[in-house]
């Protein structure tokens, strides 16, 4: 038996399900693929900075694989219709006979994977797919009625259970395997369409550097974190995004590791203490809106969660858009998000939900604007979490925050950027202004502000407030 390993968002040798499962049933060597896929990538808005990781992070795992004697081969294919015909091609050239991968839930990547199965059973190969970008199977976790979740807090008790009954284990390296035949493929530095312009120095690849990021994490600030989670100046959060959803580090890797610094338990209300707890609680939304992907496969296809909303009138203004994009919108909190996207591909968790409910009920505009931006220029762009976040804030979704929960922009920086840290590190411009107008600098004298280039803010946060309460009043009556 030489099976075919089909990697994608699972870039590491250790504790990869279908890497692991191959290399134990393989008597005549393993092979390794990943498609090369800019159609696919440019359909799905996958940002520049994301594909220059995945590009670095196969370079990582080339020289890992050739350690256990598999070839890693790339295969380029223009868009998606083409891939199942090019994996066949290749089992056939290597004279692999069945295809492990790791599932991926979104309808898209779902629909590929079936035409590749079809595609291999008709030459005689067999396919296997695994749960690894999850803890659990998403379609396994269900309500006592057989539904799937839309509320977290359930979804998390039902997780924890089954957690804690079944144990999370992480697998090790798989064993070496015979020496075959077979040359590995130059991996592309970049890809026509993908150039970054993110300094990669951020993002350094590899799982060693996953593991360093995860283990300095829960020895410095995981206890921390219950408190200092949501202060955008101070590095309070583990920042794996990016690691965990091009997979180079395993969710239950996460999970294990959180749980020994919990005192063995998955729950914070269990004995465990708060930081390692909650941090356990935010890896399993991540699980949690994988499991919408797949329960609610409209919201993989642009649709809100609440047909109702689909109704709604958004703002069509594209001058505003720009504007947010840009980080030029005079709501100093909210330029300062934008602008770290910008230049990192990625952005704090208290950040995205300010700077996504302003665009959604300040701007009035359409989150489907937002989140393929946020899909363009993230590092850790994931359609689960990054659709899940958006509609939460556009209380279209799945346990929407209620249409009446507006944050005030203003409000959100005097919490939790008190002194302006965040602010003055990323507009530069504000960096001498003193201090709470530093949260707005509309309230400085005209006079004094003539000089600071910073524009005036677009809306007032009170008017925008009372067309949003009219627009959802609208369609709850309707
Ligand atoms: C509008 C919006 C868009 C978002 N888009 C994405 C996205 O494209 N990709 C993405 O991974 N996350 C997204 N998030 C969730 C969250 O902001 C990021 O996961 C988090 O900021 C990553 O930083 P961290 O690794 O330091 O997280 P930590 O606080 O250290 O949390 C650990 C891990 O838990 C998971 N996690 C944490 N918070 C959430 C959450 N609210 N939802 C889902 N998973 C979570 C992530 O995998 C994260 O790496 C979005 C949130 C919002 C409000």
């Amino acid at each position: 038996m030489r099976p075919l390993v089909w990697f994608r968002r699972d870039l590491r040798v250790r504790d990869n399900a279908a890497l692991s499962e191959a290399c134990r049933i393989a008597d005549d060597g393993v092979v390794a693929v990943f498609v090369v896929s800019p159609g696919e990538w440019a359909d799905h808005d996958d940002a520049p900075v994301k594909v220059d990781f995945w590009l670095r992070n196969l370079r990582a795992l080339g020289p890992e694989l050739a350690k256990l004697n598999i070839p890693l081969r790339i295969v380029e294919c223009a868009s998606a219709g083409e891939i199942p015909g090019a994996i066949a091609a290749l089992a056939d050239d290597c004279s692999c006979d069945a295809l492990y991968y790791n599932h991926e839930y979104e309808v898209d990547e779902r629909r590929r994977d079936e035409r590749t199965v079809e595609r291999l059973a008709r030459d005689g190969g067999n396919s296997h797919g695994f749960h690894d970008h999850v803890v659990f199977d998403p379609d396994e976790i269900r309500t006592k009625t057989g539904g799937f979740y839309s509320v977290f807090s359930p979804f998390k008790r039902t997780f924890i259970a089954i957690a804690e009954e079944r144990g999370v284990e992480c697998a090790g390296l798989p064993p070496k395997q015979i020496q075959i035949e077979i040359e590995s493929s130059s991996i592309p530095r970049a890809v026509d369409g993908f150039e970054s312009s993110i300094d990669p120095s951020l993002w350094p690849a590899g799982e060693r550097a996953a593991h360093t990021r995860l283990e300095r994490f829960i020895e410095d600030r995981i206890e921390a974190y219950k408190d200092e989670r949501d202060f955008p100046a101070i590095e309070a959060t583990s920042v794996l995004s990016p690691y965990l959803n091009s997979g180079v580090i395993s969710a239950r890797r996460c999970l294990s590791a959180a749980r020994e610094a919990n005192g063995g338990r998955f729950d914070a209300k269990s004995g465990g203490s708060k930081g390692p707890g909650h941090w356990i609680s935010e890896v399993i939304w991540r699980e949690f809106y994988q499991h919408v992907l797949v329960g609610y496969p409209r919201v993989s296809m642009g649709r809100a969660f609440r047909p109702e909303t689909d109704r709604i009138r958004w703002n069509d203004d594209r001058e505003m858009l720009d504007r947010w994009k840009e980080g030029r919108t005079g709501v100093p909190l909210v330029d300062a998000a934008m602008r770290q996207l910008a230049s990192t591909g990625w952005m704090h968790n208290r950040l995205r939900m300010v700077s996504a409910m302003y665009l959604t009920k300040d701007l009035f505009v359409d989150w489907r604007e937002g989140e393929r931006h946020f899909m363009r220029n993230l590092i850790d762009g994931d359609l689960g979490s990054n659709n899940g976040g958006w509609q939460w804030s556009a209380s279209t979704g799945t346990d929407a925050a209620p249409y009446f929960r507006i944050f005030n922009p203003v409000r959100q920086s005097k919490r939790f950027d008190p002194q302006g840290e965040f602010i003055r590190r990323w507009v530069p411009e504000l960096a001498d202004v003193e201090g709470d107008s530093i949260h707005d600098p509309s309230e400085i004298p005209s006079l004094l502000r003539s000089g600071l280039e910073y524009p005036d803010p677009m809306v007032d946060h009170r008017k925008a407030r009372d067309r949003v309460m009219e627009a959802f009043d609208a369609i709850k009556q309707a």
